[in-house]
């Protein structure tokens, strides 16, 4: 990796907007700061990374992206202590998850220093707009697509690398619903589940759109070959507990390797938690349902952290989860949060200072 010093050259927006935003009111990701970071793709390398105001881009309509979906992303977060220091939780594996899901989507690999000082250059310009409401964070989102044009099926040649930010409130309210899916496939062995792909968002849609019919939160995505195991919650990792063992589905072509789960785990190995990373059949869980072993059950990812699940249905059968005292996710989300806002020691090395 060539590291070079940056001189990332910066264009001001002639106005902010941020005067116009409530932030005591903040959805998720629906407000945009005043600046983004971008890179093009060109003659076979990426163009070191300039800041530009917030805008509309403009393509061509046979740019690939649209036609053969060559689409990447990342999501982190940015959170600001009570000093006004600025913090990133592992940002680097995103940066490097970022490019394991390049190689897969025929996407040329972004430098990693383009990543991280671009990233870091446009957090200390966009500084004033990182909430500090608890459970307020500025959400990033690093993306690549195909830009460049023609209707032939082909990996394009041209690229652009964007990072744009959105001020943000805590993901989800409340405890969710959840279907086991039992038609529908999420990824398949071969596929690309473990990337961060565009189109694997756009295939949840639908079967998660008739789960909402039905009065479901959310989908349980199960193994696409026999559809007996659970994978995923979501576009989460999903993580059960039986007894109190704590169970999560291990890492493969169809499942993301998440940074919320893999922190997860070592906070548990950590507490002295007995954890099992292994297929969980569905059959396994409604027995645990029946007999009063099955504690919890909760979706990790960086936008809610932890996002515990009240009950889950299966073949139209719904099995509601006990109120669990000292519940493993109030303990992982408090620790994972914790370490975020720099409210307590991080004695794992996640912390990273902006
Ligand atoms: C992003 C994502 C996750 C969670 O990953 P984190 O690194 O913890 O945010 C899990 N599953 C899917 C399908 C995802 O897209």
């Amino acid at each position: 990796m060539e590291t070079k010093t940056m001189n990332i050259k910066v264009e001001k927006a002639k106005t902010s907007k941020i005067g116009q935003v409530d932030f005591d009111n903040l959805a998720f990701g629906n407000v945009f700061t005043d600046h983004m970071l971008v890179s093009n793709y060109k003659n076979g390398s990426w163009g070191v990374p300039e800041i530009v105001p917030y805008q509309p881009i403009t393509l061509d309509p046979s740019a690939k992206i649209f036609h053969y979906g060559q689409s990447i992303f990342e999501g982190m977060k940015a959170y600001k202590d009570e000093k006004d220091a600025i913090w990133l939780f592992r940002p680097m594996d995103n940066c490097r998850r970022l490019n394991i899901s390049a190689k897969r989507m025929a996407i040329p690999e972004i430098p990693e220093d383009y990543f991280m000082e671009g990233l870091k250059a446009l957090l200390k310009l966009e500084k004033d707009w990182i909430p500090q409401t608890p459970g307020s964070s500025l959400y990033i989102r690093p993306f690549i697509f195909a830009s460049g044009n023609g209707f032939h099926a082909s990996p394009a040649d041209e690229y652009m690398f964007i990072i744009a930010f959105a001020p943000s409130g805590a993901y989800f309210s409340g405890k969710v619903k959840v279907l086991i899916e039992e038609k529908y496939s999420r990824s398949a062995n071969g596929g690309v589940g473990f990337a961060k792909a565009g189109g694997n968002y756009a295939g949840q849609f639908y079967p998660t759109q008739l789960a909402v019919d039905k009065g479901y939160n959310q989908v349980i995505w199960t193994d696409d070959n026999t559809h007996e195991y659970i994978e995923e919650a979501g576009a989460m990792n999903i993580f059960v507990r039986i007894n109190d063992t704590l169970l999560t589905a291990p890492t493969s072509d169809r499942i993301l390797d998440g940074i919320t789960r893999k922190s997860i785990l070592k906070i548990a190995e950590n507490k002295g938690i007995a954890v099992e990373e292994r297929k969980i059949a569905v059959s396994e869980l409604i027995e645990a349902a029946k007999d009063g072993s099955l504690k919890e059950m909760f979706g990790a990812g960086t936008a809610a952290v932890i996002s515990p699940i009240s009950t889950f249905g299966f073949r139209d059968v719904d099995y509601d989860l006990p109120e669990t005292p000292n519940s493993y996710a109030a303990l992982f989300k408090k620790r994972i949060t914790d370490i975020q806002y720099n409210r307590a020691e991080d004695n794992f090395g996640w912390r990273f200072k902006v």
